[in-house]
C-alpha cells in the first residue's frame, strides 16, 4: 500500500461521511515526497566542488532557514541552522552548505541527529581543522500538542576538531550565531 492509500484510509477513519476530499490523499502524499526527499541524496557523494584557499579563520554561514519533520510525531520542526568551520586549504561554495542542511532536513529527524549529521558531512567532506554547528527550532509537537508551550526554542549544538576543545573559538562562533 502507498502512502496515498494510507492517507485515504485515515481521512476515513476521521470522517466517514467526508465529501470533497478526493484529491487530498494525492496531495498529502507528494508533500510526503518533498519532505522525505533527502533519503535519496548523500551530501558526501554529491558535493564535490571544492576550492583551495588560504583562509585560515572561522567561515560561518548563519541563520539557515530549514524545515524538518520529527520522527517521533511527524510534525513538523521549523527553525534555523548556523555552520561553521575552519578551513584546512579547501572552502566550499555558501550554497553548498546549505544543501547539506536540506538534504538532512528532508528526512523525518531528532535535531540531536540532524545536528550532528551536518557537522559530519561538512567535515568529512572539507576535512577542515574544525566544524561548529548550532541549530534553533521550534517543533509542533511541543507546541501545537501536549504541552503546547508556543515559542520554545530547542537548542543543540555540535563542534567538532580544534573547535571542540577551545572554548576561544566555541565563543567566537557563538557571539556570531547569537539570536
Ligand atoms: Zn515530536
Amino acid at each position: 500500500m502507498n502512502i496515498e492509500e494510507h492517507i485515504e484510509n485515515i481521512i476515513r477513519v476521521i470522517d466517514p461521511e467526508a465529501q470533497d476530499l478526493q484529491r487530498t490523499p494525492v496531495r498529502v502524499a507528494s508533500s510526503y515526497d518533498e519532505f522525505f526527499s533527502g533519503y535519496a541524496h548523500n551530501p558526501e557523494d554529491e558535493i564535490n566542488a571544492l576550492y583551495d584557499s588560504e583562509m585560515n579563520e572561522m567561515v560561518i554561514l548563519k541563520n539557515i532557514p530549514f524545515e524538518s519533520n520529527c520522527e517521533h510525531h511527524l510534525l513538523p520542526i521549523v527553525g534555523i541552522v548556523s555552520v561553521g568551520y575552519i578551513p584546512n586549504g579547501k572552502i566550499i561554495g555558501a550554497s553548498k552548505l546549505a544543501r547539506i542542511v536540506d538534504c538532512f532536513a528532508h528526512r523525518m529527524q531528532l535535531q540531536e541527529r540532524f545536528t550532528m549529521e551536518v557537522a559530519g558531512a561538512v567535515n568529512s567532506i572539507l576535512n577542515p581543522r574544525g566544524v561548529a554547528v548550532c541549530v534553533r527550532a521550534e517543533h509542533f509537537c511541543i507546541s501545537h500538542r501536549g504541552v503546547k508551550k508556543h515559542g520554545a526554542s530547542f537548542v543543540t549544538k555540535y563542534f567538532i576538531g580544534e573547535i571542540k576543545d577551545n572554548y576561544d573559538l566555541r565563543r567566537e562562533f557563538l557571539l556570531e550565531t547569537h539570536e
